[in-house]
Formats: structure tokens, C-alpha cells, sequence
């Protein structure tokens, strides 16, 4: 029997399976997809997401082009916030297709010893013994384990399985992405460029090889027509943006998601936890999901390296501690979700913000996970 079956091999759930692996447990990790595979996504490492990267030794692998920060466009203004420096060094996120990341991080799961790691396997319940989770149904047999991570995005079965799904909220989003290669000439500067619409934003994030990711976000109910046309009317509507694209190929279908957001009631269940999206995700408005999703992969890794065979009353403490961890992160979100539904304040922050470079940069550092909302001078990244 495994220590620990980890339903889902994305960042979250793959990352959760090297940390594990190195650390002497025996995991069983089940991915529904086969690798490489796309996932619409703005493709953006924050800094605090490299930083884990670079601690599991595996940011030269994944590759990626970095950029400094974000910079948005509202209307003809212009305000840049760069990433604060962490311990001294300045700190860049990276840019890198979803289908190259999720590939490496699971391959490396699946060649670390100790895991057993199966793509095409998709989990189909968990598995109930007097309260508690003992394992999950797979391909229509029992695999049991002692503790049952459910690491399977946003709309986690198992989350549902286990009455763990809290209301929808009530302002559905919408994300659409492509990508472009940029015509010879023409660069993408290091920069997750954000341009504001009405009640929708696009965001452009560079990549190798002079392709870049052009997202876009927006209420669902502000889309009149075709979501497909609308992104690219978007598009035609930022003269900077449509300037740059010119001559660029379009080398990716435009693919969507939505609702965009969905929380769980509570994180942690008898015998199991919920990881990643599948734990709650507000929108991607803020850029962190994927950052998020590695350091409480660390933090859960260090709760069952410390505790797994000392009951389950862990997990509630577990639960404490990664919600302290999430909640600056998860203001800011809020906050610009607000904005967003209100342009017209949106453009006057950012004309506020850009007289305040300083603060600026310090709202960054909290979206790219490496600052609190409080201003603690001798903070410096985790
Ligand atoms: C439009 C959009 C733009 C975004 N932009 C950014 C961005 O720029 N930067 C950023 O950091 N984040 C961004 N995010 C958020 C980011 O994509 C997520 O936060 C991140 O992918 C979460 O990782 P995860 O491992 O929890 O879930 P996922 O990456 O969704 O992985 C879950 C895995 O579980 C598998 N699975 C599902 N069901 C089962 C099952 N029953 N059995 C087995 N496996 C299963 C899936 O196939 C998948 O591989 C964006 C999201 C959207 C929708």
C-alpha cells in the first residue's frame, strides 16, 4: 500500500509527488490526460513559483523567458510595477507553455524513486471506511494509501465526491487563450503586459522562441457573441498590441474555460486533502495560481513528512497554516476582481500607482508571492 495517491499530475499534484519521492515515501500518482497535453492558462510563473523550481532543481529543465514584472495599458496610460528583489538578487517570473511544464514536472514524478506514476488513469471516487478516506476507485479497483491528496484542478471530482464544494460565486469569468509567433523583428518585451478593456483584459506573457501567449479574461455576461471573435476584436482594439502582432502566426486554436473560480468549503477531509485549484481558486486575474499551487505542495509536503503516521488531527492544522499563507494573496485577488468589474476606478488606481513606483512594486511582489500585503521591510521572499 502507498504512503500517498495523488489523483491528478498537474504542477500541483506532480510537484507534491518529486517532494514525496526524494523525501523516502512510497506514491501512487494518477493523471486522467496523456502528456504533452495543452491547458489553457496566461503560461506566467510568478517569482515564488521559480523560486520552488530552482529548489527542486529543476528551473534549468523547464526553461521558459523571464520577465520582469507587469505592465499594465489603460488606454493611452502606461504603469509598470517590476518584481521587488528577493534576498538582494532581482527576481524575474518566467513565461513557458503549460504543455512543457506539466510534461517535465511529471516526468520527473514518474523517474523519482518511490513514485508510481500512470498517465490516461483517471480517479473515479474515493474510498470511505467509517468516516474516513482509505483510497479512491481507479479503473474500477480499489488502490488504497494512508493519505489521499486530490491535486485535480478546478473542477476536482473528488472535491464534489467528498462535500467539500462551496457555492459558486456569483460574477462568472471567462478565459480565452492563443498563441502567436511574433514576426522576425519584432520582440515581446520582458514583461507581462496587461491591457485593460472594458470588463475585460487581455495579457500578453512572452515565451521562447519569440512566441508569446495572448490571454484574455472577462465576464461572462459582458460577451455578447462568439467568445472566439470576441478575443480577437479585443485584440484589434489595443493599437500597441495589434501593432506588435502584425505578420505574427497564430499557432495555437483559441481555447477557453470558464466559470473561472470555484472554492471548497474546507481543504482537508478525514484521510484526505485537497491541493492545487482543487482547494479553492479565486481567478486568474492575479497571475499566482500556478506559484500557489507549488508552495503549498512544499507546505503539505513538510506537514506528511513530519506527521503522516500520527493521525489525521494534522490536517486541520495543516488547513490553518495554508490559509494564513494564501489570505494576502488571496485579498489582492479579490480586490482586483473588484476593480475589474468597476474600469473607470481600475484606470484611476493604476494613474494613482504610477506615482507610487515603490507600492507599486510591492503589490506586484504580493501577485508574484514573494511580499505581504503589510509592508514588512525585512521581509524577503519565502
Ligand atoms: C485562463 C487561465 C489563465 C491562467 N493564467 C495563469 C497564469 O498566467 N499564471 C499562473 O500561475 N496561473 C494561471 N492560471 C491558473 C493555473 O492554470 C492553475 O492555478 C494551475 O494550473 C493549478 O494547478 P493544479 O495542479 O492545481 O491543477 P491543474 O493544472 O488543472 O492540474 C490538475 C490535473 O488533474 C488531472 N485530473 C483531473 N481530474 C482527474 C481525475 N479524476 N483523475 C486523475 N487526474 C485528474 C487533470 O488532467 C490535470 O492534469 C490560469 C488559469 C486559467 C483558467
Amino acid at each position: 500500500m502507498a504512503d500517498v495517491l495523488i489523483a491528478g499530475g498537474g504542477i500541483a499534484g506532480s510537484a507534491l509527488a518529486i517532494m514525496l519521492g526524494r523525501g523516502g515515501f512510497a506514491v501512487d500518482l494518477f493523471e486522467r490526460d496523456r502528456f504533452p497535453r495543452e491547458k489553457p492558462c496566461g503560461e506566467g510563473l510568478m517569482p515564488a513559483g521559480v523560486a520552488a523550481l530552482d529548489r527542486l532543481s529543476l528551473r534549468e529543465t523547464v526553461g521558459g523567458a523571464p520577465f520582469v514584472g507587469v505592465r499594465y495599458h489603460s488606454g493611452s496610460l502606461v504603469a509598470e510595477g517590476r518584481f521587488p528583489p528577493i534576498h538582494g538578487q532581482p527576481s524575474t517570473g518566467i513565461g513557458q507553455r503549460r504543455w512543457r511544464l506539466d510534461e517535465v514536472l511529471f516526468n520527473v514524478a514518474a523517474t523519482t524513486n518511490g513514485v508510481r506514476a500512470r498517465m490516461g488513469c483517471p480517479v473515479s471516487r474515493p474510498l470511505v471506511e467509517f468516516g474516513r478516506v482509505v483510497g479512491c476507485e481507479v479503473e474500477g479497483r480499489p488502490v488504497r494509501a494512508s493519505l489521499v491528496v486530490a491535486a485535480d484542478g478546478l473542477h476536482s471530482r473528488l472535491r464534489s465526491a467528498l462535500g467539500l464544494d462551496a457555492p459558486l460565486a456569483r460574477h462568472v469569468r471567462v478565459g480565452l487563450r492563443t498563441h502567436f509567433r511574433l514576426a522576425p523583428g519584432r520582440e515581446q518585451p520582458p514583461w507581462v503586459e496587461i491591457f485593460l478593456g472594458h470588463r475585460h483584459e487581455l495579457y500578453v506573457t512572452p515565451l521562447p522562441d519569440r512566441e508569446v501567449l495572448v490571454a484574455g479574461l472577462a465576464a461572462r455576461d459582458s460577451l455578447r457573441r462568439d467568445a472566439r471573435a470576441a478575443l480577437r476584436d479585443w485584440i484589434r482594439a489595443q493599437p500597441a498590441l495589434a501593432e506588435r502582432l502584425q505578420g505574427a502566426v497564430q499557432l495555437s486554436p483559441i481555447a477557453g474555460r470558464s466559470p473561472l473560480s470555484q472554492d471548497a468549503s474546507c481543504g482537508v477531509a478525514p484521510g484526505a486533502v485537497l491541493l492545487g485549484d482543487a482547494a479553492g481558486f479565486l481567478d486568474p486575474i492575479s497571475g499566482g495560481g500556478m506559484a500557489q499551487g507549488l508552495l503549498t505542495a512544499e507546505l503539505l509536503a513538510g506537514y506528511i513528512t513530519r506527521y503522516l503516521s500520527a493521525g489525521d488531527a494534522w490536517l486541520w492544522e495543516f488547513e490553518r497554516e495554508r490559509r494564513q499563507m494564501l489570505r494576502d494573496y488571496r485579498l489582492l485577488t479579490q480586490a482586483m476582481l473588484l476593480l475589474a468589474r468597476h474600469p473607470r476606478a481600475a484606470h484611476l488606481s493604476l494613474a494613482l500607482l504610477r506615482f507610487l513606483p515603490a507600492a507599486f512594486d510591492h503589490l506586484v511582489g504580493v501577485a508574484g508571492g514573494t511580499r505581504h500585503l503589510g509592508w514588512h521591510d525585512d521581509f524577503d521572499g519565502p
